[in-house]
């Protein structure tokens, strides 16, 4: 045991396995939650009741042994299910490999069970504790009971901001001397609906075993400047996330009376609507959320305090990628620890200087992501790169990985990884460019493999 102790501002996702990392290590991690503890409270989630856990979240699990159990009530997605606006379906797959997938996770289960694994390792976990200012110095946080109003100082040796996007740590330390901070909104926002189960809604729940769709598979409606998503839940319902823009001719305020509803959805999501019972009431019950993208640098004090998680990169939620790079700032985190054996003033500016790079780029991967999913995955000479990249990677599986792969189903470091799929992207357009986008959707799976082998042949 350390005599060091770690105070953890934010018991969320990456707070929880963080806290767990660190009192595996023989830490004395105290936790400082605002919200009530979930697991007798019921879980207060503000965002989507589900999540899609990949690669990286999963390798940053394993390390405490819990993959196991996450994974054994995720529902594996290995590919995207289009809904074109006659109610066609189209399925894409991620890879080329079908075992690859990314897995539809609860949220608030995973937060429990964080939770729990983070009490066994020895941290003690205090719940309705708000922090309301730092001592960046001490390093302390100030806190607010929640039930009583009463607030305290409390002092720690290394203090970390796990506490979101909108973290009080981090506010804290935008008011000090060379501190980057940046902010950027974008023109959509997002809200949630529901599609209950098959036997809610007059689906024969024998065709997808109890779901009223594929679960196999997150569905995408793309409809150019907006799109709807559904990802599957454990209880066999889908939650859907509309994300539209907030003003303009097909947007959230365009769309806000009772009157409003229901021709718009008819028009663009028809094949949605039989199985969205409750869509009027959904849909007016709750304001649209916005998102943003948020930086900051440096994300520690000295060897005194230090960001993680959404605290230190926020991110838009169009890579599936936030808490995948959340829990893979954990597992840096818990490399470090070993590497640096516990010096707090090498370790907390080494992890700041690692992950920053990386975390730049999966965030301007995520906003670059949403024009993707929102248009061009209707889009045929999309579809052919698409089709290009898996040929490649089926000739030479190292050295041709594309960028959703190295992303989604990697460890490769996010700077590397956008680099090396940018290269794989340039090469599938001028294949395509040579083929035709029209051509190489009509070739087949052998055919195409010819023409690309040939295509590499020819390159100096
Ligand atoms: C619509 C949407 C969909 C998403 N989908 C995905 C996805 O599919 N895959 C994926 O990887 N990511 C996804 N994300 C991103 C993901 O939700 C975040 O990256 C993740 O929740 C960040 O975890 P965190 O622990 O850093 O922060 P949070 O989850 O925000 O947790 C912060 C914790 O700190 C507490 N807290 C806040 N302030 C204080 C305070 N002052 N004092 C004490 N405690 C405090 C909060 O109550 C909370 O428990 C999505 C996000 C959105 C908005």
């Amino acid at each position: 045991m350390s005599d060091e102790r770690i105070g953890i501002v934010g018991g969320g996702l990456a707070g929880g396995l963080l806290a767990c990392m660190l009192g595996r290590n023989g830490y004395r991690v105290t936790l400082y939650e605002r919200r009530p503890d979930p697991r007798r409270a019921g879980f207060i989630g503000g965002r989507s009741i589900n999540l899609a856990l990949s690669c990286r979240g999963i390798t940053a699990l394993e390390q405490v042994g819990l993959s196991g159990e996450v994974l054994s009530d995720a529902i594996p997605m290995p590919g995207r299910m289009m809904h074109d606006p006659a109610g066609r379906l189209t399925f894409q797959p991620y890879s080329k490999d079908a075992s690859d997938a990314i897995n539809s996770v609860s949220r608030g289960k995973l937060n429990i069970t964080l939770l729990n694994a983070a009490e066994a390792s020895g941290a003690e976990i205090m719940f309705g504790q708000r922090c309301v200012d730092a001592d960046l110095d001490a390093p302390a946080a100030e806190l607010r009971d929640e039930s009583t109003g009463a607030t305290r100082r409390v002092e720690c040796d290394v203090l970390v901001g796990s506490d979101g996007a909108f973290s009080a740590v981090r506010s804290k330390m935008q008011r000090t001397d060379r501190f980057d901070y940046s902010q950027a909104y974008l023109g959509h926002g997002y809200k949630e609906l529901r599609i209950p189960p098959a036997s809610e809604c007059d689906i024969d729940p024998a065709r997808f075993n109890g779901f009223a769709m594929d679960p196999s598979a997150l569905h995408i409606w793309p409809r150019g400047g907006f799109m709807m998503i559904a990802l599957p839940n454990a209880d066999r319902s889908f939650t859907c996330t509309l994300f539209w823009p907030f003003d303009g001719e097909a947007s959230f305020s365009a769309v806000s009376s009772r009157e409003d509803v229901l021709p718009f959805f008819r028009e663009h999501f028809a094949d949605a609507v039989p199985l969205m019972p409750t869509l009027l009431d959904d849909y007016l019950a709750h304001a649209p959320s916005s998102l943003a993208t948020i930086r900051c640098e440096p994300w520690n004090v000295g060897g005194r305090v230090v960001l993680i998680g959404d605290a230190s990169h926020a991110i838009v939620p169009f890579y599936g990628q936030g808490i995948n790079a959340g829990f893979e700032d954990c597992r840096v985190f818990d490399a470090l620890l070993d590497q640096h054996a516990g010096d707090f003033d090498a370790l907390l500016p080494a992890f700041s200087a690692a992950r920053k790079p990386n975390a730049d780029a999966i965030a301007d991967l995520a906003v670059e992501n949403f024009e993707v999913m929102r248009d061009k995955v209707a889009d045929a000479a999309f579809l052919a790169r698409k089709r290009v990249e898996h040929a490649l990677h089926s000739i030479d599986e190292g050295r041709y990985t594309p960028l959703y792969n190295l992303i989604s189903f990697s460890n490769t470091p996010y700077a590397e990884a956008r680099e090396r799929g940018n290269r794989v992207i340039a090469l599938a357009e001028r294949i395509v460019g040579r083929i035709g986008a029209f051509e190489t959707q009509e070739l087949n799976d052998c055919a195409l493999s010819e023409r690309v082998r040939s295509f590499l042949a020819e390159m100096p």
